[in-house]
């Protein structure tokens, strides 16, 4: 076995664990885990690698992970600085934590990873697992996305399919229960947290200097991620500004909204569209309120007539995307018809996943 020490420990209980030892999450009160490290500001090279210093490992191999693009555009004349995210490896941001997590796996010596997903964690679980050529597990709901699918066999992963989402997290607790198995839990593990800091930092060595940051909320490491990266730039003394998190989420999957607003948000239609954010119950929900509240931030609620018309605006400025990703023009739209988002204000916007993976339905859709 590799030499590894990653401690996680429980905010909630105080549990600790033993550097060799893995849990997706707390083994005695069953909340989400943290990393405990030390972590300090040395960048060097390029990539995820980049930030090595203030991440809790060092995976072994790379997919070419990080080192995005950041884009700026002249939006109603507020500066609206894009992070291509879906220029990762396997088309979406989720290559950031699927390094530090599948890395950390082969580092404790597993031969296979377990996984329950419909969307792009799967693809991106896979690609990092068949790197280190372990075996991976990806358990699906049966309507999953053909395309998606494909593309998790195509890697060499093996799937599972199950009548509904539901049984999708039923059975992959079953197969997590067998010791030989790292079940990678996305929406719990904080990897995928700390490796979405990472965005936070590159964002600002390109030049982003403003103080709002827009994100689409599924399982929140993406918003928690960028919360924390920003909070490091202001402690370490290079930024000086605080930032304002904004969360985006879907009409038809409302968490945040009524926790910092107390009521029901004014909007009709669905949004089925923006699948990436349809997470009914985020482990990490109370984080995210919190990183809301400390930041003075909001949530926006949008629909899929909503999402389209800003899918429709990102392509026609070059820019392939999924329809989650639109949800952060379609917020930032909302903000600036509202007055919430003046001229002369700078906004970071991650895209985060290729509509490349989905372009039927972009065809239908557009
Ligand atoms: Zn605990």
């Amino acid at each position: 076995m590799k030499k590894v020490n990653v401690v996680f420990y429980c905010p909630s209980c105080g549990f600790r664990s033993r550097g060799s030892e893995y849990y997706w999450r707390c083994p005695k009160c069953g909340s989400p885990l943290e990393v405990e490290y030390a972590s300090e500001w040395k960048p060097s090279g390029v990539g995820l690698k980049r930030y090595a210093s203030s991440l809790p490992l060092t995976p072994p191999k790379s997919l070419g992970e990080g080192s995005t693009p950041l884009i700026e555009l002249d939006y109603r004349g507020v500066t609206v600085k894009f992070k291509l995210e879906y220029l990762n490896p396997t088309g979406s941001f989720k290559d950031r934590g699927s390094s530090l997590a599948i890395g950390l796996a082969y580092l404790l010596g597993y031969r296979r990873v377990v996984e329950d997903t419909s969307g792009n964690t799967g693809i991106s679980v896979t690609a990092y697992a068949s790197l280190y050529n372990m075996e991976s597990i990806i358990v699906m709901p049966q309507y999953a996305p053909k395309g998606k699918k494909a593309l998790v066999k195509a890697l060499g992963g093996k799937i599972i399919e199950t009548p509904t989402r539901g049984d999708a997290a039923v059975k992959v607790l079953e197969l997590a229960r067998d010791n030989a198995n790292y079940y990678v839990a996305h929406t719990y593990s904080p990897l995928y947290v700390e490796a979405t800091k990472t965005i936070a930092y590159e964002a600002w060595e390109q030049g982003f200097n403003g103080d709002i940051v827009i994100a689409p909320v599924g399982s929140g490491g993406l918003f928690l991620g960028l919360h924390k990266g920003f909070k490091d730039l202001l402690k370490w003394g290079l930024r000086n500004r605080r930032h304002v998190m904004i969360a985006v989420e879907g009409s038809s999957t409302i968490r945040l909204y009524p926790r910092l607003y107390g009521g029901k948000p004014n909007i009709t239609g669905e949004s089925k569209l923006a699948d990436g954010i349809m997470v009914p119950k985020p482990p990490r929900l109370n984080e995210i309120v919190e990183a809301l509240k400390e930041t003075r931030g909001k949530v926006v609620v949008v629909s899929d007539k909503e999402i389209v018309e800003a899918l429709k605006e990102l392509y026609m400025y070059g820019l392939i995307v999924e329809p989650t990703s639109a949800t952060v023009l379609a917020a930032l739209k909302k903000l600036i018809e509202s007055g919430n988002i003046a001229r002369g204000n700078e906004v970071l916007a991650p895209l985060t996943g290729s509509g490349l993976k989905m372009i039927d339905l972009i065809e239908k859709i557009l």
